[in-house]
């Protein structure tokens, strides 16, 4: 099948070129038109492990290809996806509709017959009556359909999720546009993923519930953490001891400084502000946002404290500033609440990160960047895990112990055992787990 994906982000590349290796056509559009040039030097513009020689194969083949002319594309293609961002609207936190009702206008201008328009961005339920409220306006003589696939991929493990998805959502209204969307996930379906059929609205719905649930469950360990360190508890083992339940079970309950990432915070503000809309309010979910905001806030008090109640003229060595390990997204992530916070209580903070310093750079300012994670804590008070790379749970720790001024460490992200920590002579603290000792 031949398939234009308008929007060459995260999900819209990744997409692209996973449906190119099931064999079908892809021509991937953007409008950056710096991001597309770099694609066609044979250059990935994120960081996602594995993509690059996904991406070098197929267009090698020739299946996968790259432009910023989208009418072409879509002039090209029977089934058009809609990739591109929906960030917070500034203000009341609902979805910011405007690149994607943009770019489903340009799709109208564009097609010379019928087409199958595929929401795969992350819309608010009632945004696919008004895609198609769009295009019937735009080009009332144009026959099409309009279908909802919403997009489960995590960054960082974006290709083994969308070539081995839990399931593949999609909504659709007509037969035509059934078939079309069975027929591009038929290597899926092969393979016994399980394919929800539903309506638009559902399909919609469906990717703000999951959302709203896993970011839930996060909150929920977050503040039962909080509990563990009043009344000396090990939130470790009460993950453990809850998530054998089958009902309940193991993933999304590791406590830490709250949620961050470009889906979760808008994702949840975006859901709430539909609910309120219908006048049907989700107060669990409303909870769930401030709960997450006030956690993050917080954060940066711990350091104070490890610090012993002040953080003026220290330093302290930050590790780690993506949402999460394995990519170079920074939209929201707890280090950009925390960073700032320790400079405004006078610290002079030194920051590394893997591969989010070149973002990480446009966001923080007066910060020292290093050069590793060794070169972070040099002459430190206090080294912060932030964000669990890796290479920064395998840290040489007498080499960090060394290069710091004094051995206190605060893990937003439980990678250490306190008692390891104690013994090799660190003050040591983290999340909703009992100090050594
Ligand atoms: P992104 O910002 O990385 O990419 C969006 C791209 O769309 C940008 O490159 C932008 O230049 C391009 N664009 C905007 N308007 C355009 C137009 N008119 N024509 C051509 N290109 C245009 O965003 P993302 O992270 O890929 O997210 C896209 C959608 O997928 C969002 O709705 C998001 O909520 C959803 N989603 C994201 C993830 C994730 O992990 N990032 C996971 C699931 C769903």
């Amino acid at each position: 099948m031949r398939v234009a994906m308008i929007g060459t982000g995260y999900v819209g590349l990744v997409s692209g070129t996973c449906f190119s290796e099931f064999g079908h056509s892809v021509v991937c559009v953007d409008n950056d038109r710096s991001k597309i040039e770099r694609l066609l030097g044979g250059e990935i513009p994120i960081y996602e492990p594995g993509l690059d020689d996904l991406v070098a194969r197929n267009v090698r083949s020739g299946h996968l290809g790259f432009t910023t002319d989208l009418a072409q594309a879509v002039r090209d293609a029977e089934v058009v996806f809609i990739a591109v961002g929906t960030p917070s609207r500034r203000g009341d936190g609902h979805a910011d509709l405007s690149y994607v009702f943009e770019a489903v206008r340009q799709v109208a201008m564009a097609a010379d017959g019928y087409r199958l328009v595929v929401t795969k961005s992350t819309v608010p339920v009632g945004t696919g009556a008004k895609v198609k409220a769009l295009l019937a306006e735009t080009r009332p003589d144009l026959p099409f359909d309009v279908a909802s696939n919403p997009e489960f991929l995590r960054e960082g493990s974006a290709i083994e999720d969308f070539m081995r998805p839990d399931r593949v959502v999609v909504g659709t209204e007509t037969a035509r546009a059934r078939e079309l969307m069975t027929e591009l996930y038929r290597p899926l379906f092969l393979a016994e993923t399980p394919i929800v059929h539903t309506t638009i609205e559902s399909a919609e719905l469906i990717k703000y519930a999951a959302n709203a649930f896993l970011a839930t469950k996060i909150t929920f360990i977050n503040e039962v953490a909080d509990l563990c360190e009043k009344v000396g508890a090990n939130v470790q083992d009460i993950a453990r001891g809850i998530g054998l339940d089958g009902r309940i079970g193991r993933k999304f309950l590791h406590a830490g400084p709250g949620f961050g990432g470009s889906c979760f915070p808008k994702d949840t503000r975006a859901l709430v502000s539909s609910a309120q809309e219908y006048n049907a309010p989700l107060s669990l979910v409303e909870q769930v946002v401030a709960s997450n905001e006030a956690r993050k806030r917080r954060m940066a008090d711990r350091v104070i404290a490890a610090a012993g109640g002040s953080l003026a003229g220290k330093t302290v060595g930050v590790l780690g500033l993506t949402f999460k390990p394995n990519t170079d997204d920074m939209r929201e992530a707890p280090s950009l609440d925390i960073v700032p916070a320790l400079i405004r209580a006078g610290a002079t903070v030194r920051a590394y990160d893997p591969e989010g310093m070149a973002e990480a750079r446009r966001l923080l300012d007066r910060v020292v960047w290093a050069e590793d994670a060794y070169d972070a804590v040099t002459g430190a008070d206090v080294a912060v895990l932030v964000t669990e790379w890796n290479q920064f749970r395998a840290l040489d720790l007498d080499r960090v112990k060394a290069a710091m001024k004094a051995p206190v460490m605060v893990d937003l992200r439980n990678v250490y055992k306190p008692e390891e920590m104690a013994a090799r002579g660190f003050a040591y603290s983290s999340i909703g787990r009992p100090a050594a000792g």
